[in-house]
């Protein structure tokens, strides 16, 4: 397998023995193509009889669905006509695994909070907020890099978002700039994007050393504080990334529980750990401990139908 050794030798280490085999065949293996109906979209209901008509096959994914998201997949080798067909063009569906489709499901915004995205492009969790929310209250999405702005702007007017207004800021300034301000926040970090790696595209991982692992922690530090600032009292921050990486999960909650008091880290749903590919956040990495908080937090280890994730629900202490 040509992904980088190092990589694999702490994939080994951080990955339990029993999901490992099923673990490092995803990387070999295009996964199988994740959707969401847009209910926000009037016409939704047509695109799974379109899609059949067209000869695909999708397949509902009941524990998304069981959440109020109208979550469905399709093998691999149909990606490409579900990428292409009117159905995506025109706001119907949106393409998005499932991992990601976890983190606004457990940040579970309604309709009269102000929510924060501070890493929001190309905004596919705006989007599934907005819809969760019914394009009410008000969404604030950040994002510092131009053409990437301009991607998020235009999949939110696609999709048909109406309560989201965009910012071209650096997500470290937010916290400063609006104290106490929103309800929910979500904190979908810039990172080293190890889940994303494939044993077949060299791309996918040309970019990746331990060097850029501590680059993407330092980063990802001062942008959770942010985030948790911009919090009001009572209010809840998820954190994700898409990267195994200790330096960039648990230890960046850890320093967060170290520098704010207010912070504490909540339990997740029961329903999340019924899922198998779930297990807890380590207690400890290379012989240093993390809080024994960071066992609430999760990690979603990757299948051919799941992509890896890390997930953290943080609570502000307050009224
Ligand atoms: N939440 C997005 C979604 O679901 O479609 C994906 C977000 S992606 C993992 C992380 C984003 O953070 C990238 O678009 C990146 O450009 C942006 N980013 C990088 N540095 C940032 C910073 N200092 N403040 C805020 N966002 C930043």
């Amino acid at each position: 397998m040509s992904l980088p050794a190092e990589f694999l030798s702490r994939f080994e280490q951080l990955c339990p023995p029993h999901r490992h085999a099923e673990a490092l065949a995803s990387f070999q293996h295009p996964k199988v193509v994740s959707f969401r109906l847009n209910r926000l979209h009037p016409d939704a209901s047509s695109v799974i009889p379109a899609l059949r008509a067209a000869g695909l096959t999708p397949e509902p994914v009941p524990w998304a669905q069981n959440q109020g998201v109208m979550a469905w997949q399709c093998p691999p080798a149909q990606r490409d006509a579900l990428t292409h067909g009117a159905w995506a063009n025109d706001g119907r569906l949106y393409i998005q695994s499932l991992s990601s489709m976890l983190a606004p499901i457990l940040l579970a915004p309604t309709a009269d909070e102000w929510v924060l995205d501070l890493a929001a492009a190309p905004g596919g969790k705006t989007i599934l907020m907005a819809e969760m929310m019914g394009n009410a209250g008000k969404i604030s999405a950040v994002e510092p890099v131009h053409g990437r702005f301009h991607r998020l702007k235009a999949n939110l007017e696609r999709m048909g978002i109406s309560n989201t207004r965009c910012y071209l800021k650096d997500g470290r300034e937010i916290g400063r700039l609006k104290p106490d301000s929103f309800q929910r926040v979500m904190l979908d970090a810039p990172c080293s994007s190890e889940s994303r790696f494939r044993s077949d595209e060299p791309d996918s991982t040309e970019h990746w050393s331990l060097r850029k692992v501590t680059e993407c922690a330092r980063k990802q530090e001062r942008l959770i504080l942010s985030a948790f600032d911009a919090l009001a009292p009572g209010g809840h921050l998820l954190y994700c990334t898409c990267s195994y990486a200790p330096e960039e999960n648990e230890r960046v909650v850890a320093h967060l529980l170290k520098k704010r008091d207010a912070a504490e880290v909540l339990p997740m749903p029961d329903w999340l750990h019924q899922l198998s590919n779930i297990t807890a956040g380590l207690t400890s990495w290379q012989d240093k401990p993390l809080p024994e908080a960071c066992t609430h937090t999760v990690r979603v280890w990757p299948t051919a139908e799941m992509d890896g994730f890390y997930l953290a629900l943080v609570r502000k202490r307050g009224p």
